[in-house]
């Protein structure tokens, strides 16, 4: 397999497409390249064209995870997601672009099944073990999105720049549908460059896990207080990351049988993350 280091962001997107694939930190593209799941002949590597580091609101792409939750500048939520999120070591690697388009961590699409997202006609994990899967969104593909911080820059409210344009983050995920199985809206050889990022006034990120440490979210909820109220985001619910309007839209979830039980973890932790954020000053 061939390596690109291509010397910009123009021609590090030039460079992709036809069996070319974007590298970050490669802690998920290099575990779906050793279990094909991911096939390509040349990585391009992104370290050197895509922005790392922050001033003031803007965050850019290949900052990792570690650099995000220490720094006092970033919003609460969002370095309470990055330090919740795999291990130190892997943190440490992970950029903020990767973060945001890894894959499900469905065992079924992680192992191969002809499922609907890769393209099939049945969601196997609906008929089959579902416990970590969705409680929104899951018509056709049942997974739970796995990024905490994009859940925390969901209710920030970001912005993404990339190589083609400005959009929100919002508009970065798609549910997938028989025409398109794809969960982001990114067009072919576009990169995520930078973010910007609101300042809340207060923002906190709870994760319920399995496991203290190194866990993917049974459920994330991120909170992000502003002059004009309270956003609310879900990581480990839906397909993709999960806008709630309020905290009652929870009652609007469609549990499968094995999921019914976040629900009731979703409404502890939506009420403890309103209560640590509080009501806006405004209010
Ligand atoms: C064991 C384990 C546990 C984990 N636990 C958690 C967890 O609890 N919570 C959580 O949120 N995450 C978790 N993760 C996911 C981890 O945070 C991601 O693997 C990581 O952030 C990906 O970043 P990367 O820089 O390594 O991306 P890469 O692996 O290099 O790339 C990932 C994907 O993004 C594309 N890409 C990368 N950067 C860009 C860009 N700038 N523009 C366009 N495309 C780009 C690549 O082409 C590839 O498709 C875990 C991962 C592992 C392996
Ligand atoms: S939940 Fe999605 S990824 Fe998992 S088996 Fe169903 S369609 Fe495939």
């Amino acid at each position: 397999m061939e390596l690109l280091r291509p010397e910009s962001a123009e021609a590090a997107s030039a460079a992709l497409g036809n069996g070319s694939v974007a590298l970050a930190g490669g802690t998920e593209l290099v575990p779906l390249l050793r279990d094909g799941i991911v096939r390509a002949e040349k990585l391009v590597e992104l370290r050197d064209v895509v922005p790392r580091g922050f001033d003031g609101t803007r965050i850019g792409a290949g900052t990792t995870l570690a650099e995000l939750e220490v720094d006092p500048q970033i919003p609460q939520a969002l370095r309470e997601a990055c330090s919740l999120a795999a291990s130190p070591q892997l943190r440490s690697m992970s950029t903020l672009g990767g973060n945001l388009l890894q894959a499900t961590r469905c065992w079924y699409w992680r192992l191969n099944f002809p499922c609907y997202l890769h393209g099939g006609d049945v969601c196997h994990a609906k008929a089959g073990q579902h416990r970590e899967h969705a409680i929104f969104g899951s018509d056709r593909c049942a997974s739970a999105h796995p990024s905490d911080p994009a859940a925390a820059l969901l209710a920030l409210g970001a912005r993404l720049h990339t190589t083609a344009r400005e959009l929100p983050l919002s508009e970065l995920y798609r549910l997938p549908t028989d025409d398109n199985r794809d969960v982001t809206a990114l067009e072919p050889g576009e990169l995520i460059l930078e973010l910007d990022v609101p300042q809340p006034e207060a923002s906190v990120y709870l994760k319920a896990m399995e496991r203290r440490k190194w866990s993917f979210a049974l459920v994330g909820v991120a909170a992000a207080r502003f002059a004009d109220g309270v956003r609310l985001a879900l990581a480990g619910v839906a397909p993709v990351p999960w806008a709630l309007s309020s905290p009652d839209a929870l009652e609007q979830a469609t549990p499968l049988p094995g999921t019914a039980y976040k629900v009731d973890i979703a409404r502890a932790l939506i009420r403890r993350a309103v209560e640590a954020v509080g009501a806006p000053r405004s209010a």
